[in-house]
């Protein structure tokens, strides 16, 4: 790592704005890479991304860690030996800061309480994850997001220090990699000790909150999103206005919208077994003035299930001899496009194999079964397999 730049937010990542000389200019990939003596902007590292802003009037575009120093990405160069004015875009800066020092603390308290190692952390444009390399069940996640926020509750200072090397050989910190050279130490006292080079909160209490929004196995172990600050408030007020919502549409109070789901799924239950079974009662009705053309009944249906298909094939078969129902999920434009057709077909006579094989080769389709009854599906136009059917014996 070069040490040509200062590196102002180590010391303070409160510093917004500052001003620095240009120390080197150079094109490099349709861009500008510039080298300051000083710097508040932090590069992409150790899970944080890099700082947003603008630098001698322009907008930063990148900012990384290169083998010839921390650089600068610009779309237009900037005079070499001038000195410009630089500031970070403070609102994402903060809620870095408050998302890596939450990091922190929950993941200290993984390690203190599980024995898990953060094995990975990313920070995007919206929320922050962290995998673990141990199941965290249910019981566990709570008690980590609770202790976590009572850590803020308690509003203990974040600091980073350089410990000597033998203070550091008598230290328990948590680290990524084997670091050599002067090592950064960022301590939570009660939650955590980590080597670190990212930005941090002063006191715990600026976190504001930490809310864990999911939780997902991961690789073996365990995955949490993870929202503090103003995105956590922000994601709080957006499921409360969801749940609002539905509670509106179900005309009852959010604290019944749970009870109010369970009601409508019942009734929607049991509305679905009525219509079954008056699906099945038209069945039987026109099942007796069915007539088949060319000794088959084909019938075109929307959307049954393979247990109805099959019934309601059942049941035209024994009526009229021979019967091939399909049915259709998407019936847009079925008369003239080839639609897909779940189908089952039915004779009382037992010598449906020829056919079926016939009409999965004309049709494209896949299916199989024995004596009476074939199932299956295929790809074909509504008339082209009415014509098949009719030309079968
Ligand atoms: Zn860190």
């Amino acid at each position: 790592m070069n040490d040509v730049t200062l590196r102002l937010y180590e010391a303070n990542a409160y510093l917004r704005e500052f001003d620095t000389r240009i120390l080197s200019c150079e094109p490099a990939d349709g861009r500008y890479a510039v080298i300051l003596d000083q710097t508040a902007f932090y590069p992409e590292g150790g899970g944080q991304p890099a700082d947003q802003g603008m630098l001698g009037g322009q907008p930063v575009l990148d900012v990384r860690e290169r083998p010839e120093g921390l650089v600068h990405l610009l779309r237009d160069p900037l005079t070499t030996g001038s000195v410009v004015h630089g500031a970070i875009d403070w609102d994402i800066r903060f809620a870095r800061m408050q998302h890596h020092s939450g990091e922190h603390i929950v993941s200290g308290l993984v390690k203190q309480r599980h024995g898990f190692d953060n094995v990975g952390f990313h920070m995007g444009r919206e929320a922050v994850t962290m995998d673990f390399n141990g199941v965290l069940d249910d019981v566990a996640l709570e008690e980590v997001e609770r202790l976590a926020n009572q850590v803020i509750y308690q509003n203990v200072p974040v600091e980073a220090a350089y410990p000597v090397e033998s203070d550091l050989s008598n230290l328990d910190y948590r680290s990524k990699k084997a670091l050599e050279g002067t090592i950064r130490i960022v301590s939570i006292p009660g939650a955590d000790l980590c080597a670190c080079c990212g930005t941090h909160v002063r006191h715990t209490g600026e976190i504001g909150i930490i809310r864990f929004v999911k939780a997902e196995k991961y690789k073996g172990g365990t995955r949490i999103t993870m929202l503090c600050g103003a995105w956590a408030w922000q994601e709080a007020r957006t499921q409360a206005q969801r749940v609002q919502a539905i509670a509106t549409g179900l005309s009852t109070s959010a604290d019944n919208v749970v009870q109010a789901v369970e009601r409508m799924k019942a009734e929607l239950a049991a509305a679905n077994k009525q219509n079954q079974e008056l699906k099945h009662q038209v069945w039987i009705y026109e099942s007796v003035q069915a007539k088949p053309i060319n000794g088959w009944l084909i019938r075109f249906e929307d959307d049954l299930s393979a247990d109805d298909l099959r019934q309601c094939c059942q049941l035209f078969g024994q009526k009229t001899g021979r019967a091939i129902i399909l049915s259709a999920k998407d019936t847009a434009g079925r008369e003239e496009a080839p639609g897909e057709y779940r189908y089952a077909m039915y004779s009382t006579d037992e010598s449906l194999r020829a056919v079926n094989q016939s009409f999965l080769q004309r049709f494209t389709g896949k299916g199989g079964g024995h004596a009476s009854l074939y199932q299956g599906t295929i790809t074909g136009i509504k008339n082209e397999i009415e014509a098949f059917f009719s030309s079968q014996r």
